[in-house]
């Protein structure tokens, strides 16, 4: 069963090992273990719904209503575990068709409620926190979408209820020899629809491209009508709506179906671990490979100190301790930088890129070390964020935080947003523990994901918030210095709204301040998330 404070399914876990405690305790000192509330106290602080009995199709139970108002965010998380209760939806719906959904919309219209809707809840942005607000909130719930509807493999095209989730996605495809091929770390539980409206990328979006390239089309039902895509291989006809629905956050309406390129199952794929000496060896070895376009479907690069945390992480010291020392021999020392390169596609094609790969990598000083890491890598892919709850039960608190840019500045935001998150923690006389990696990379430029890792602080729900404030206001400040932009896949939200000018200008802003008008001009939908034109907020 999914967690409900914490990530994923709680049969699965992921230990930390000897080395990494040992890591932590040194790098960050003890930690310190939080005293969880009981989700029957949370429960008992739910106001009543100011919707019962409106609809039918409305329920209003209060751990319904508790389990749709928060997503994943790092405030989202100490709300659950400190029980510091925000706004919850006063009612949700589970619509089976786009008629249903049409239908909602009407009634939340007719009666003024905001409507939020709900797919994954996997958001990392407060794209699901509700408005403190005198309208009831209408949580729409789009579990229920969740089929593949038609598969066209002339076209290799399929397309999704909204709400169907990764591994549904996955499954129904493989069943007729298809893939998709997004893999956010998110899939266990994201959705085909919640990847359409944050702009989200895939484990292997160097392959099968991030989701603006996969997303052929569709159904959106706004306040004012629905909005239907055809889908074409391309067109000279005027602006592609789709970029409408794409990024949209709820803002315009609910993507009911989603028509996807899907891609035949490839015939080989392996993932291959390879060390390069520093970082400036690394960084230019993986540009280099990038801008050649080799058939590659994911580069992965570690810097210096994350390279270092994963091989704590791995466990088995003695091994871990001889490939140190192979490696060393090899001129990778105490810098040296972890590639993940996976090749994907025919028998034929896939070794042949790795070998040009491999070709390409020799002139910057790699070391290869074969398939070993790169299987674990594949059989843990989506392992990672279990990682939080066990940092949290030692007493960590961990968030992560991303952008793009392009290549010149890759390296120095790369230094500054780690900087920028020890000075904040500097204010308090506490450390954290910062490391990156490159992992969704193009010719231009690259997206950088930094990791922060910190001793949970005493004093509950405010001071942890606090922190978590200070260091999302820095490191956004750091990136929009250099240019970054306020997100690379985890979408706007809430939590990023307040940057999101400094990337669009007052022009753009205007221009999506106007589109949400169009399409909502009762403004019922999500207000307050990618523009902050609705609050206030819990605090
Ligand atoms: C552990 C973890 C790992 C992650 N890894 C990645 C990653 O690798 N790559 C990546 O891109 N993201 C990642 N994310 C972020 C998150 O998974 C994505 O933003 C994802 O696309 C959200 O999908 P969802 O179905 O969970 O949407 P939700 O979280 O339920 O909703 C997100 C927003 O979209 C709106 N929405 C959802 N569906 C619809 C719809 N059909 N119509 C209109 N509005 C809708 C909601 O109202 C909300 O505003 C990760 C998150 C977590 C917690």
């Amino acid at each position: 069963m999914r967690r409900w404070n914490g990530w994923g399914d709680d049969g699965t876990s992921m230990e930390l090992g000897e080395g990494a405690r040992a890591m932590l305790a040194q790098r960050l000192g003890p930690g310190l273990p939080g005293q969880d509330a009981s989700r029957d106290a949370i429960l008992a602080q739910v106001p009543p719904s100011r919707l019962p009995g409106a609809h039918a199709a409305i329920q209003t139970d209060a751990g319904l209503r508790f389990s749709m108002a928060l997503g994943e965010s790092f405030a989202d998380w100490i709300r659950k575990r400190f029980g510091a209760l925000p706004p919850v939806p006063d009612g949700v719906a589970f619509p089976e068709s786009s008629e249903q959904v049409r239908e909602l919309l009407a009634l939340a219209q007719a009666n003024n409620w905001m409507v939020i809707p709900f797919a994954g809840g996997t958001s990392v942005a407060g794209h699901l926190d509700c408005p403190i607000s005198a309208r009831p909130i209408l949580s729409i719930n789009l579990g229920r979408l969740n089929r593949l509807l038609h598969l066209d493999t002339q076209s290799q095209l399929a397309t999704f209820g909204a709400g169907t989730p990764g591994p549904q996605v996955e499954a129904q495809l493989r069943a007729h020899g298809y893939t998709l091929g997004h893999f956010p770390q998110s899939f266990e539980y994201s959705t085909v629809g919640g990847w359409v409206v944050t702009r989200s990328s895939g484990q292997q979006s160097l392959r099968y491209g991030r989701i603006e390239q996969l997303f052929a089309g569709g159904h959106m039902e706004t306040p004012v009508g629905t909005l239907t895509l055809p889908t074409l291989p391309a067109a000279s006809a005027g602006p592609d709506l789709r970029e409408l629905v794409l990024g949209s956050e709820g803002r315009f309406g609910i993507l009911t179906e989603a028509t996807v390129r899907v891609t035949p199952l490839p015939e080989h794929e392996s993932f291959h671990a390879i060390f390069l000496p520093d970082w400036d060896a690394a960084e230019a070895a993986v540009r280099t490979l990038v801008q050649r376009k080799l058939p590659l479907s994911m580069l992965r690069l570690s810097n210096g100190i994350e390279t270092q945390t994963n091989l704590s992480l791995a466990g088995h010291t003695l091994l871990i301790g001889w490939l140190e020392r192979y490696l060393a021999l090899r001129g990778c020392r105490d810098d040296k930088c972890m590639l993940m390169l996976g090749v994907t596609g025919d028998r034929r094609s896939a070794p042949q890129a790795l070998r040009e790969a491999r070709r390409t990598l020799s002139a910057f000083g790699a070391v290869y070390i074969g398939t070993a890491m790169g299987s674990k890598w594949l059989s843990n892919r989506f392992k990672g964020p279990y990682l939080r709850n066990t940092l949290w039960d030692q007493g960590y608190s961990a968030d992560t935080i991303e952008t793009a840019v392009d290549w010149p500045n890759v390296k120095p935001l790369m230094l500054a947003m780690e900087q920028a998150a020890r000075d904040v923690f500097a204010q308090y006389g506490e450390r954290v523990h910062a490391f990156t990696h490159l992992s969704h990379l193009y010719p231009q430029g690259s997206s950088i994901y930094s990791q922060f890792v910190w001793a949970t602080a005493a004093g509950g729900f405010a001071a942890n918030f606090e922190r978590w404030q200070k260091l999302k206001a820095a490191v956004a400040a750091t990136i929009a210095a250099h240019g970054g932009t306020v997100s690379h896949q985890h979408g706007v939200g809430r939590d990023h709204a307040a940057h999101l000018a400094d990337e669009k200008g007052p022009l753009g802003m205007d221009t999506l301040a106007q589109l949400c008008r169009h399409f909502d001009p009762k403004k019922i939908m999500n207000p307050g998330k990618l523009l902050q034109d609705e609050g206030p907020w819990a605090s």
